[in-house]
């Protein structure tokens, strides 16, 4: 797997290149705002390595699907939502409405999110 693609815009970020309202660094990853939330915490955690899905990451067996949770729910004690409940979301693939490919969980939280999702 490529460590990072030129033409991907969250590696752009990973890279400094891209600004972005970054809430965490981690060694492996990062954690910025979604320039478009639809909660009152919405939070994209990505790998810095280019990973286009969470089913590719997961292959790569490198334990960073768990580190990602394991930082949403960080991410989601930090902004109050973590009793309440928050929604850790990998849209894999087009029909899920998967945008950019390179894997990011999505944290959302601080509103009633309704079950099944559109
Ligand atoms: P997807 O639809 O699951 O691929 O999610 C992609 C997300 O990236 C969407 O929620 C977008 O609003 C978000 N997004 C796109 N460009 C940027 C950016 O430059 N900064 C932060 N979020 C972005």
């Amino acid at each position: 797997m490529a460590v990072s693609e030129p033409d991907c815009l969250f590696c752009k970020i990973a890279a400094g290149k891209v600004p972005a309202d970054i809430v965490r660094e981690g060694e492996r990853t990062l954690a910025f705002r979604d320039i478009n939330p639809q909660a009152p915490v919405h939070v994209l955690i990505i790998p810095r390595d280019h990973y286009p899905t969470a089913a590719a990451a997961g292959a790569a067996g490198e334990g960073l699907l768990d580190e990602i949770a394991r930082e949403a729910h960080e991410i989601a004690e930090a902004g109050g939502v973590a009793e309440g409940g928050y929604r850790l979301v990998f849209n894999t693939g087009a029909d899920a409405g998967q945008t950019v490919f390179h894997l990011h969980g999505h944290v959302l939280g601080g509103r009633g999110l309704e079950w099944p999702p559109g």
